[in-house]
C-alpha cells in the first residue's frame, strides 16, 4: 500500500471536493476539509493544503492533482519545485510572441469547460496592454466582456467549448478532468498554431494545473501533440499577456455560455459550486424535470445529490 502526500492551493482542494463529488465520505477527521473514497485510493484533503492519498493505485490518482509530489517524511516539494518550474521557461519569455493558453469553469457546477488558446506577437504586446488586458482575475465581468470584444478581433485565438452533455459523458467514462483539459488545450494550440503558419511563435506557455510529465502524459493516444517549445508555469497569466488574452477570451465565452443556460432555464444560473448553485439546480429540477441536468452541470459534482436532497425536501 502507497502513500502520496501533495500540497495543494485551497482552491485546488475544492476542485477536488467537487471532483469526488459521490465518492465523498461522510467522515469528520479532524483538520480535514474532506475525504473520499475511490475503489483504489483513500484521499484526505487538511486545512493546512496537505492531501494524502492512499491506497494501492494511489499515485495515478494523486497524479491528476500533483503540481508537486513528495513522499512522506521527505521535505514538501513545493517551493523547490515551482522554482524549477519557472526557472524552465526562456529568459525574456515576457517579450517574445508566444501562444498563451488557459481554461475556465472546471469547479463550475453550471456550464462547460472552456479552453482558449490565443497567439500575440511581440509587437501587439504594447497595444493589448493599451487594451487593458491584464490578469482577468483582477476584472470583473463587464470588463471581461468588453475587454474580450476588442481583442479578439485583434489576437488569433481558438476555443474549444466542453458542453455539459459531452463532458458528463468522457468524464462517466472514467476521463478526469485533468485529462480533458490537456486534450482541450492541446487541440486549441494546434488550431492556433495552424491559424497563423507560417507563422511560428517563440514558445507556447500554458497556464499550468499539472505537471508537464503528467500533461503530456495525458495527450498519449492524440493524433498529433505540440511539445516543441511548450512551457508550463502556474499564474501564466502575469508572465505573458498571451495567457492574460487567452484567459479573458475563455472567460468570456464561459460567460456567454452562461447567459445561454439562463436564458434556457428562465432564471439566471449562477457560476461557482457553493450552496447558491444547488437551490438553482433544485429549481430548475423542479421546473423542467431531471433529465435536463446534464445538459446544464458537471453531474459528478456534490452539487448534485445536494440539489436532489433539496428537491426531495420540498415534495415531501
Ligand atoms: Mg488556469
Amino acid at each position: 500500500m502507497g502513500n502520496v502526500v501533495l500540497n495543494l492551493e485551497m482552491s485546488k482542494i475544492n476542485e477536488m471536493k467537487n471532483y469526488y463529488g459521490r465518492q465523498l465520505l461522510d467522515k469528520n477527521i479532524p483538520g480535514s476539509v474532506f475525504a473520499a473514497k475511490t475503489p483504489a485510493c483513500m484521499i484526505t484533503a487538511y486545512k493546512s493544503g496537505k492531501v494524502l492519498f492512499q491506497g494501492n493505485d494511489c499515485e495515478k490518482e494523486a497524479n491528476k492533482w500533483s503540481e508537486s509530489t513528495s513522499t512522506p517524511g521527505k521535505k514538501p516539494a513545493v517551493a523547490k519545485v515551482k522554482s524549477v518550474a519557472k526557472g524552465h521557461l526562456p529568459f525574456g519569455i515576457g517579450e517574445m510572441s508566444a501562444i498563451g493558453s488557459d481554461e475556465v469553469g472546471t469547479g463550475d457546477f453550471f456550464g462547460p469547460i472552456t479552453v482558449v488558446a490565443a497567439y500575440v506577437k511581440k509587437e501587439d504586446i504594447p497595444l493589448l496592454k493599451e487594451l487593458g488586458v491584464r490578469d482577468s482575475k483582477d476584472l470583473n465581468d463587464e470588463k471581461i466582456i468588453a475587454i474580450a470584444k476588442v481583442i479578439k478581433g485583434v489576437v488569433p485565438f481558438s476555443l474549444m467549448t466542453l458542453k455539459n452533455e459531452k463532458y458528463n459523458q468522457v468524464q462517466r467514462s472514467g476521463m478526469s478532468q485533468g485529462k480533458m483539459k490537456a486534450i482541450l488545450h492541446n487541440q486549441a494550440i494546434l488550431n492556433v498554431l495552424e491559424k497563423i503558419a507560417p507563422a511560428k511563435p517563440e514558445a507556447i506557455l500554458i497556464d499550468q494545473f499539472v505537471q508537464p510529465s503528467t500533461y503530456f502524459q495525458h495527450l498519449k493516444g492524440q493524433k498529433v501533440v505540440v511539445n516543441k517549445d511548450v512551457y508550463f508555469s502556474t499564474k501564466a497569466e502575469g508572465i505573458h499577456l498571451a495567457v492574460a488574452a487567452a484567459s479573458i477570451l475563455a472567460r468570456y465565452a464561459f460567460i456567454q455560455y452562461i447567459d445561454k443556460l439562463s436564458e434556457a432555464a428562465g432564471f439566471r444560473i449562477p457560476k461557482g459550486a457553493g450552496a447558491q448553485v444547488d437551490v438553482a439546480a433544485a429549481k430548475l429540477i423542479l421546473n423542467k424535470g431531471r433529465d435536463i441536468l446534464p445538459t446544464f452541470v458537471k453531474l459528478h459534482f456534490a452539487n448534485t445529490d445536494k440539489a436532489i436532497a433539496l428537491v426531495n425536501k420540498k415534495q415531501s
